[in-house]
């Protein structure tokens, strides 16, 4: 679709703000540019946590000549142009204000040769006027250069941390959109150093890998879950990758929640993870998660927010559900009514840990000698096995059933064994 202006209908239908607030929203924007043009290869580099310098490099589609002047107008666009667009929006741009909210409050040098176009053109910017343009020799795709950002508006310097804290608020935003995008390969220099690089090969295990370090990334679990009621298939579809119990860390900003492409920030979404991991996981602790939620686009409203980092579901209590259960069905099955092996004790004793826990309680309380007492006899049985045959004799400490067992004596953590029984009372 040509870049053209909203009509005024379109453009008050717009969820209206402001979407540069700092270096990191340019960086985001512009990558979010690249991915709607199609690129595999998005480059990004910065200097002084981007206030000094951003450049955002692609290999997509381009923009062609006659289209350059007006994709720095206010909603201009070439991603929607009627009302059904709107509520089927497949970009993550669709609003046509990034390019005029930078160009205004920057420097802006933009380079471009459209796939159909044998050489390229540039446009300096100042403002909302082109000072400067002509043909460039470019490959296909775009380059564009943000400098000295708020310089024009002094006011609005005062709200930025220091360079290292905007860099750090970029790095956030280049390796969620990595992680969002494993199939695009993405690099960041800092400072003229390279400090993030992905593969782009699709793998989203290799992505978390170059964002979480290899151990963690080979933790991770898969989930993959689809809505169906009645066997018919709903729509909604969840995957991704979910870090096992023992990774957790003391705040949410690792539960990556990425919807139809989009980061997003969600608390009830975020909550239905957390809770998901209810029982298995002490409490004030957070899980790490990549998690992709795809809804058909008519099902969702992503015009609610100016920086369009909230949505909005039509079935959004389908779509807390079933990622609930995706992320429960796969910790359950990550430690599950055990097929155990007697070798490993620990790890034997974290796959119990559905109902023989250490969750919520300090080491100093697992009931750890008494299993390794006698391994190899307590892990003949499953714990549903176990249970059948157990008879009970007591409470230690208001926390553990103690109970006689088929070949020895258990103890069973009565919160967790509670948070079982009614886990599949439900499921
Ligand atoms: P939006 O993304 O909401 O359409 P923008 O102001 O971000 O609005 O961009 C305006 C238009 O400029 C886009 O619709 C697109 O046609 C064009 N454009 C911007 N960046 C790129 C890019 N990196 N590659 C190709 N086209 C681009
Ligand atoms: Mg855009």
């Amino acid at each position: 679709m040509p870049i053209k202006i909203l009509s005024n209908d379109m453009a008050s239908k717009i969820a209206a703000g402001e979407v540069v607030e700092r270096p990191s929203s340019v960086v985001k924007e512009l990558v979010e540019n690249s991915i709607d043009a199609g690129a595999s290869i998005i480059s990004i580099e910065i200097w002084d946590g981007g206030l000094r310098y951003i450049r955002v490099t692609d290999d997509g589609t381009g923009i062609p000549t006659d289209e350059i002047a007006i994709a720095f107008q206010r909603f201009a666009t070439s991603k929607i142009s009627v009302q059904t667009d709107l509520e089927n929006i497949k970009s993550l741009g669709f609003r046509g204000e990034a390019l005029p909210s930078i160009a205004v409050v920057s420097e802006v040098d933009l380079t471009t040769r459209d796939v159909d176009s044998i050489s390229g053109s540039f446009v300096r910017m100042d403002g909302s006027t082109i000072v400067d343009s002509g043909p460039k020799s470019s490959p296909i795709g775009t380059s564009i250069t943000v400098e000295n950002i708020f310089s024009k508006v002094p006011a609005r310097l005062k709200f930025l941390k220091t360079p290292a804290v905007e860099a750090n608020r970029i790095q956030v935003v280049v390796r969620q959109m990595a992680m969002a995008f494993p199939g695009i390969k993405f690099t960041l220099d800092i400072e003229g150093k390279k400090n993030f690089a992905t593969a782009g090969i699709g793998d989203l295990r290799g992505v978390c890998s170059d964002v979480y370090g290899h151990n963690v990334a080979t933790s991770l679990i898969e989930i993959t879950e689809e809505d169906s009621r009645d066997g018919e298939h709903k729509g909604i579809l969840i995957t991704g990758l979910i870090g096992p119990p023992e990774i957790s860390r003391s705040n949410r900003s690792y539960i990556n929640l990425i919807v139809n492409g989009r980061i997003v920030q969600s608390r009830s979404l975020s909550f239905a993870v957390e809770q998901a991991y209810h029982g298995f996981m002490k409490e004030k602790r957070h899980p790490l998660a990549i998690i992709n939620i795809d809804v058909p686009l008519n099902e969702l409203d992503v015009n609610v927010h100016p920086a369009k980092s909230e949505v909005r579901f039509v079935r959004e209590s389908e779509v807390f559900s079933t990622l609930q259960k995706s992320v429960r069905n796969s910790l359950l099955k990550f430690s599950p009514l055990p097929n155990i092996h007697p070798d490993s004790m620990n790890e034997n004793y974290s796959t119990w840990s559905g109902l023989l826990t250490r969750q919520g309680h300090s080491s100093s309380r697992r009931p750890m000698p008494i299993f390794q007492s006698q391994p190899t006899e307590l892990f003949r049985y499953t714990p549903r096995e176990a249970a059948a045959s157990m008879y009970v004799i007591g409470q230690s400490q208001k926390l553990y059933i103690v109970a006689d067992g088929p070949e020895g004596l258990f103890l069973v953590d009565q919160h967790a064994a509670h948070e079982r029984v009614l886990y599949e009372d439900v499921n």
